[in-house]
């Protein structure tokens, strides 16, 4: 039947790792006995999501993609997803990513790659990347396998799968979100936000997901404003910034032309447009790629066989073998790549010349963006700098799967409010995506931004 052709062309997609079909079902039928005692109904009454796999949620696997999590089935819920279970929400399943949210087409994941229901024009049927880390996210929704879906984001792994796949995902200003039960990559830079199909369901999500929580040491401390009834596209006494080191040599045309295209937009939208200069633009990239995986190999060495998923012993080993048979059997080939990278850059002979070098450039990226707010409120920028592009084009060459990230991981390193819209389709019919970059605590100005363009 056509049913089960579309169960099974949505199972070839990949997106989902679990299905949770219980969890959601649970939480309709809670909403129901509210309803029926006449009690009000939180702000996401019974809708469904997708949870991504880096989330812990009690007693479900969680194992951020990766073989050495094998059976790790948490005794303890993360704050984010407590907080949309507390919003009326219920799970569908945990979602396929980037293996410990290292990638940009969630080719890194140990049970394979995710499909994006997208496809070139004049591409036959060849298979496209869902974007990364947040792919099964992206692709979940994209195909309409859920409404809404967690992604997290470390260097633009919930902006980048969005404008693969044309829906919209916001981080939120750094600290936002509690990391508390996130399994964590690089603790400095890890944020989670919703993935949605529009501007507004992304404002109500984000609002369930944040707020002040002791359990996690950079959690802010304020309140949560009501963004969704602070939506407005009417963006009349705005300025927004068109940063000109982002307009790179070499730029992809079609992208260039939607950029300008969404400048026009927001000019309609009653902004100003202003050229602006973030001088420290082109350092951000190496610096991420630096402080990322220095983070991760301090973050991943708890994994080594006694407390958590997989162990691999063999025979006769002693403690030193197990760890290391563990860590050889467990962990794909590109976080093997990070933690080698990043337990280079942390020794002693080369801390200086490229961490403390990292962190510094860091800084000055930061104060690029404190400077850039003196001209403008917003800032417009690509979110991505090619289209999707085809499974297999860029796994065998990581440089070029990191420059993937290029126009994202700026507002990572600053923790600032970062969106990603669609911004239309290019000539082989694939979505493009904006980003909208705001001011610390400001994501009322890039969701309305973002309102403005969609
Ligand atoms: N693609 C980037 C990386 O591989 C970002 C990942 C992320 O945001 N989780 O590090």
């Amino acid at each position: 039947t056509a049913f089960n052709a579309n169960v099974a062309e949505a199972k070839a997609l990949n997106a989902f790792l679990i299905d949770t079909p219980e969890h959601a079902l649970a939480a309709a039928d809670a909403i129901d006995a509210k309803r029926a005692a006449g009690e009000e109904l939180p702000i996401m009454a019974g809708v469904p999501i997708g949870m991504k796999d880096l989330f812990c949620t009690v007693g479900v696997e969680a194992r951020a993609a990766s073989e050495i999590l094998n059976g790790f089935k948490p005794t303890y819920e993360s704050t984010v997803s407590q907080k949309l279970w507390d919003a009326g929400c219920g799970m569908l399943g945990k979602l396929n990513m980037d293996q410990f949210a290292m990638g940009s087409s969630n080719e890194t994941s140990a049970f394979g790659n995710v499909i994006s229901p997208w496809r070139r024009n004049d591409g036959g049927n060849a298979p496209l990347a869902p974007g990364g880390s947040s792919g099964g996210s992206s692709a979940a929704i994209s195909a309409r396998l859920c409404p809404a879906a967690t992604g997290t984001d470390t260097g633009g792994s919930i902006r980048q799968p969005a404008a693969f796949t044309g829906i919209s995902g916001i981080k939120p200003t750094y600290g936002r979100c509690s990391r508390w039960g996130v399994i964590a990559f690089a603790s400095s830079l890890d944020q989670a936000g919703p993935m949605a199909r529009d501007v507004r369901d992304c404002a109500i999500m984000l609002e369930a997901m944040s707020g002040f929580d002791p359990k996690d040491s950079t959690s802010l401390d304020l309140p949560v404003p009501n963004w969704e009834a602070g939506l407005s596209s009417n963006l009349k006494g705005k300025r927004v910034g068109i940063p000109k080191e982002y307009r790179m040599d070499g730029m992809n045309a079609e992208i260039a032309a939607i950029w300008d295209k969404g400048a026009e937009w927001l000019r309609d939208a009653g902004a100003e447009i202003v050229e602006v200069s973030l001088p420290h633009t082109r350092y951000a990239l190496p610096a991420y790629y630096i402080i990322a995986p220095a983070e991760a190999s301090s973050n991943l060495a708890r994994y080594d066989g006694v407390r958590y998923g997989q162990r691999n012993l063999p025979d006769g080993a002693g403690l030193q073998d197990m760890y290391a048979a563990t860590r050889a059997a467990g962990f794909g080939p590109e976080v093997k790549r990070r933690i080698m990278i990043g337990t280079y850059v942390l020794s002693a002979g080369f801390y200086d010349a490229y961490y403390t070098q990292a962190q510094k450039v860091r800084a000055l990226i930061a104060r690029d963006f404190a400077q850039v707010w003196e001209h403008c409120d917003v800032l417009l920028a690509p979110t991505a700098p090619s289209a999707a592009f085809g499974l297999g084009e860029n796994s065998d060459d990581p440089i070029a799967m990191y420059l993937n990230d290029v126009f994202a991981v700026p507002a990572s390193l600053a923790g600032l409010p970062a969106m990603s819209v669609p911004g239309g389709l290019d000539s082989q019919g694939l979505p493009l995506g904006l980003q909208i970059i705001g001011k610390p605590l400001d994501e009322q100005g890039v969701l309305n931004a973002g309102l403005a363009i969609e």
